[in-house]
């Protein structure tokens, strides 16, 4: 019995659970992309070029353009997120199986995510290092618990959901 328990399917199943409810909270790159530039600019606006700290909406969504020379910066710019080549739900949802899922391999990232072997394991090197303070990424650092406080509201919330239906459904068998 407790080989099945431990067999790599039942752990896949494990990790494709958590990732489901994840995806619901972040379905795609706007809802990422707003996370992001709620976490960067929470104190505030200032131009990385000039420091002028007025702004106006920049070209591509969420970014922002300095009045005073023009700079356009980006929600990623000097965030881990920063020059990503795959799409930027997907980096979310490597950092967030770093961050939640200890021992998963990029192997079995891979797998789930549908990614290139090599692209998860290099995009779970740069997270690690963020985790271990190698490379500090403020801005990542202020979501990572928003993150997961909002994943665990959904989970909290879909196994209630679960709870209510079981003896409806047990009721018409
Ligand atoms: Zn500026």
């Amino acid at each position: 019995m407790p080989a099945t328990l431990k067999s790599p399917r039942k752990k896949t199943w494990q990790i494709a659970g958590r990732l489901s409810h994840f995806k619901k909270v972040f379905p795609d790159d706007a809802a990422c992309l707003s996370l992001l530039a709620t976490h960067k600019w929470k104190t505030g606006y200032v131009c990385s070029k000039c420091g002028g700290t007025n702004y106006c909406k920049g070209k591509s969504p969420m970014s922002r353009r300095c009045t005073k020379c023009k700079t356009e910066e980006s929600a990623t710019a000097h965030t881990l997120f920063h020059r990503c080549k795959i799409p930027l739900v997907k980096a979310f949802e490597i950092a967030f199986m770093v961050c939640n899922m200890d021992d998963i391999s990029s192997y079995e990232m891979s797998r789930q995510l549908s990614l290139r072997h090599m692209t998860c394991y290099g995009f779970r090197k740069k997270v690690k290092a963020c985790i271990n303070g190698e490379k500090r990424d403020p801005v990542f650092e202020s979501m990572v618990l928003e993150v997961n406080a909002k994943v665990n509201k959904r989970v909290k919330l879909e196994s209630k959901k679960l709870k209510v239906d079981k003896p409806t459904r047990l009721a018409h068998a």
